[in-house]
């Protein structure tokens, strides 16, 4: 055990860092490792808290295993082997024995060898790693079946029908992921066999897989239709490889798990890891199942389940079922489902059977979990389970249901719930007075797979999603269904709608896991993807490129642009709604009580990012405990950049000291506002920090209309000044040149000016009895002596304020650690500083040397393809670069001066998983723009429990 405890601690999942590199760092120990591994583990074996070895499949499959319930009897594959295999190129050498050896034990409790010609032991061979990866990776099912099992098969089963269905199944799905013969060769061939099928019955309005009029459905075909299939299917495989289909059943089984391995590195495997920020290290596991069959005729049936409603969180089971059906069927939309419901009425005795497990999961699991399932005539059997996806509206109404019902405690409830779930429910929603108006036309009405408002441009095919989305247009995706082929699209696309499917459906499972907008099933809706339009009743048609309207969350598609208003969780934190006066089917309120649960355990504190008092208020609504950022030079925009002008071209002390006395009110009165809208609460006002050459004009411009002035000989004397002006201060690289402290030490009076005007606002605040908490910081400084400087001649400036209006101040003078070697002397400089709030955005570009600026739009994707890093540093904090700076100068601060109050407002300070690296390395605060306010409050609520 301790040996397994090793392995997975090493295999912990890492956000930053090159996934592909690290498994060549480990190449090393491979052998060493695989000695003393053992590969294989028996379904009775593991259980579900061995996801990093077992996958989330496997080890869930043992779970219920050992909870008794129905589950066939297999193996599972540890990730450890495929992760040797990756790197090797080559299965672990003790693997084929052990697979042999539980094979062996399998087929002695089955009382049936793999593949045997009269009575076949056929296994499926699925994909399954630690986090779910929805139909990203492949799967083979019946493996074990060849031209002399399926005769087995048949006279077993009683059912030849059955037998060649599963074999044409097995040549189709072996003959696409293992052989790599393109899936619409078979695809094509069944269609035919449909069609040819259709149109020897006379067939009409039946719909195929495809919806194509006049085919029959798959189950028109017979078992005569089925073996034919089988012997197109095998001509397809050898056309395309050159290869026979095997007809070895050892030989299947392995060449599946390879395939299954290396599926890992699948292109949609891998795109789909990126999006979801899935370390590409982990490898996935195999299990290795007994067949069950779901298409033994009409008394089987195969169907996917949640012990509550993944879209809403509503109470209840939810689910589909389709009848006669195996496998994937489901999930695949190929023939349209029936609701759980339905199964009460079909199979009586399993659909009790099934509610009795899914409350045992449940309960077990102490949370939604979703199931898959078959029924082999009349015998329940449970081939899935998992916590199961859900949209954030449901992931917070249920975790307030289970503290309800006494199934988890609060801190519990912090850990279901997430940061991006809330900034989801932050987003618009369509207006719904106009969208129900009838100004707007409703087109359309499917199933709300994920919630969401998305307009956008009508694309039927997921190559024109990407294409037209880099070109900066909205699009949403329409198809029939989607298959994991369409991940790339369904990324760029604002939402996905598609005529087929149900709430399990691929498109509703991948869009709620990404958090995009989805109506799926709309299925008076013809989707025509080869002439790429949409006929909706009425004959409403939409062609590509029109605009079209989804809602996620009721399920109504539109056509064109229908308005959008906020959510109201929005407008519940701007105090425009209380919870539990419009609880909105209970969202309001759920969010309500899970902010109280952060708000109660968190030790950060949030602050905003704020320059006016509008945002400062709103900022002070949506729950921020002050301001850890006031970046005055917003203050100096618009009229009054001209008055800096003046200020930077005053050529004498008299000049200077007019620029600066204008200034002044302006300042203080910006102040008043801020200190009011934040009284009782911390206000750092940051003193200027930008090149000051962003309030002067622009160099080319100023120079062309000096030129042409010239040319006219009616040159200005005060443009010929300020261009030479212009030209002094121009600099190559103005973000690390005359900026932040440098230019209060380089220009007399202007930080003066700034302190004055702080002191005196805090002043005449207190004066009107409010209580004004203002604290001074000073940017982007590099040596102590700067600050030395600056805070001599700002205590100056608060004494004098101090007597003439005889009150007591107590500004806090601090500085901003931005630059590396503040960091590096923070010991230094907390002698002179009472906090230090970190400028992760500076620091993220120094100690990198990337220009913030920049580099995000120009080489990033290409690093981000490379898995340089996993996203931009300038988004998530590089824990082991800038971070470790952090930790380093927040302990060298404190070790100086040991109350020194610490807090971070780079923009990191509102990205969740920024903030619990924070809170780890003990700042007091986060400060970020008030509308993250909500999510750094719950992820530090979140930090504190995890
Ligand atoms: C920072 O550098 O992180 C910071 C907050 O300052 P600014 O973004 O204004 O440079
Ligand atoms: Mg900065």
């Amino acid at each position: 055990m301790d040996v397994l405890r090793g392995l997975r601690d090493g295999y912990a999942p890492r956000r930053q860092g090159n996934p592909s590199r690290s498994v060549a760092r480990s190449r090393g120990h491979v052998s060493a490792r695989q000695q003393q591994q053992k590969f294989v583990y028996d379904f009775t074996e593991g259980n579900k808290d061995l996801k990093d070895l077992l996958g989330g499949k496997g080890a869930n499959l043992a779970e219920m295993t050992n909870l008794g319930l129905p589950v066939p009897p297999g193996f599972t594959i540890t990730t450890e082997a495929c992760r040797v295999y990756l790197e090797s190129g080559a299965e672990p050498a003790a693997l084929r024995d052990e697979v042999s050896a539980h094979l062996d034990a399998l087929e002695q409790r089955m009382g049936k060898r793999l593949g045997q010609s009269d009575d076949p032991l056929l296994v499926s061979v699925r994909s399954g790693a630690k986090f779910s990866m929805p139909g990203m990776m492949d799967t083979v099912l019946n493996i074990g079946l060849s031209d002399a099992s399926v005769e087995g098969l048949a006279a077993q089963a009683g059912n030849e029908r059955f037998a060649w269905d599963s074999y044409r199944r097995l040549v189709q799905m072996f003959g696409d992921t293992v052989m790599g013969v393109p899936g619409e060769r078979f695809e094509d061939a069944l269609e035919a066999a449909k069609r040819a099928k259709g149109t020897a019955k006379g067939a009409k309005g039946t719909k195929g897989a495809k919806g194509t009029e006049g085919a029959a459905s798959d189950l028109d075909l017979d078992a005569a239709d089925l073996r034919q299939l089988v012997t197109d299917y095998k001509q397809i495989v050898v056309k395309e490889t050159g290869r026979e289909f095997p007809q070895d059943p050892r030989e299947q089984m392995d060449l599946a798990i390879r395939a299954v391995f290396e599926s890992w590195n699948g292109e949609r495997a891998k795109l789909y890891r990126r999006q979801e920020r899935i370390p590409g290290d982990l490898g996935t596991a195999v299990t290795v199942c007994s067949m069950v069959f779901g298409n033994l005729g009409p008394d089987s049936g195969t169907g996917v389940a949640f012990t509550r409603d993944p879209a809403s969180g509503a109470q209840g089971t939810y689910g589909d079922y389709l009848q006669n059906a195996q496998g994937e069927d489901v999930v695949a939309g190929i023939r349209n489902t029936v609701p759980l419901a339905e199964l009460e009425r079909i199979d009586p005795a399993s659909y009790e059977k099934l509610m009795a497990i899914m409350q045992t999961l449940e309960e077990h699991y102490k949370d939604l979990c979703d199931i898959e399932f078959t029924i082999e005539r009349g015998q329940l059997w449970m081939l899935q389970t998992r916590v199961g996806k859900r949209t954030a509206a449901a992931a917070f109404r249920i975790a307030t249901q289970l503290v309800d019902q006494g199934v988890i405690d609060e801190a519990e409830a912090l850990r279901r719930v997430n940061g991006a779930q809330l900034a989801q429910l932050m987003f618009p929603r369509f207006d719904e007075a106009v969208a129900d108006s009838g100004d707007v036309r409703r087109i359309g009405w499917g199933i709300a797979a994920s919630p969401g408002a998305a307009t956008g441009k009508a694309v039927f095919d997921s190559y024109t999603a990407v294409k037209w989305s880099r070109s900066g247009e909205h699009v949403i995706l329409i198809r029939r269904e989607t298959n994991p082929d369409d991940l790339n699209g369904m990324i760029a696309a604002e939402g996905i709608l598609t005529s087929r499917g149900g709430k399990t459906s691929h498109a509703a499972v991948v869009a709620r896991g990404m958090g995009k907008t989805c109506v799926c099933g709309a299925e008076e809706l013809e989707v025509d993807t080869k002439r790429r339009r949409l006929t909706a009743p009425g004959g409403v048609v939409i062609e590509e490129g029109d605009l079209i309207s989804i809602d996620g969350s009721s399920g109504k598609v539109y056509l064109g642009e229908v308005p959008v208003v906020p959510s109201p969780v929005v407008e519940y934190f701007e105090g425009q709604m209380h919870a539990g006066a419009d609880e909105r089917d209970g969202l309001v309120q759920a969010v309500h009580r899970v902010m109280a649960y952060a708000d109660r355990v968190r030790r950060l504190s949030v602050r905003a990012n704020a320059d006016n008092a509008e945002d400062a208020a709103r900022a002070r609504r949506f729950g921020a405990q002050g301001i850890g950022l006031c970046r005055t030079e917003h203050m100096f925009l618009g009229e009054r950049r001209e008055l800096v002008e003046r200020l930077v071209l005053a050529d004498t002390d008299a000049e200077r000291e007019e620029a600066l006395g204008a200034l002044l009110p302006l300042q203080k009165a910006d102040f008043i506002e801020l200190f009011e809208a934040m009284d009782g609460l911390p206000v750092t006002v940051r003193l200027l920090d930008p090149p000051l050459h962003e309030f002067l004009p622009d160099i080319t411009e100023l120079s062309v209309r000096v030129a042409l002035a010239e040319s006219r000989k009616d040159a200005n004397e005060n443009d010929l000044r300020l261009l030479q002006a212009v030209h002094k201060l121009h600099e190559q690289n103005p973000m690390l040149g005359l900026r932040g402290v440098r230019l209060g030490l380089v220009i007399p009076g202007l930080f003066a000016m700034q302190v004055r005007a702080i002191a005196e606002a805090a002043a005449h605040r207190k004066a009107a009895k409010c209580d004004p908490r203002a604290e001074i910081m000073i940017p982007l400084v590099g040596t102590v002596q700067e600050l030395e400087i600056v805070r001599e001649e700002a205590d100056r400036v608060i004494a004098e304020v101090e007597a003439a209006t005889g009150t007591r101040l107590k500004l806090a003078i601090g500085t901003m650690i931005e630059l590396p070697r503040a960091a590096l002397t923070a010991g230094q400089i907390a002698e002179a500083a009472e906090f230090f709030s970190f400028g992760t955005n500076d620091l993220t570009q120094t100690v990198w040397g990337f220009s913030r600026d920049d580099v995000e739009a120009s080489f990033f994707t290409a690093y981000l393809e490379k898995g340089i890093f996993g996203v931009s540093p300038f988004e998530t904090i590089d824990r082991d670069g800038v971070g470790s700076l952090v930790r380093s100068a927040a302990e060298a601060g404190r070790a100086t001066r040991p109350g020194l109050k610490l807090g971070i407002c780079g923009e990191h300070g509102g990205d969740p998983e920024s903030v619990h690296f924070f809170h780890q390395v003990g700042l007091d605060y986060v400060s970020c723009s008030p509308f993250r306010i909500p999510v750094a409050r719950l992820e530090a609520g979140r930090a504190a429990v995890s």
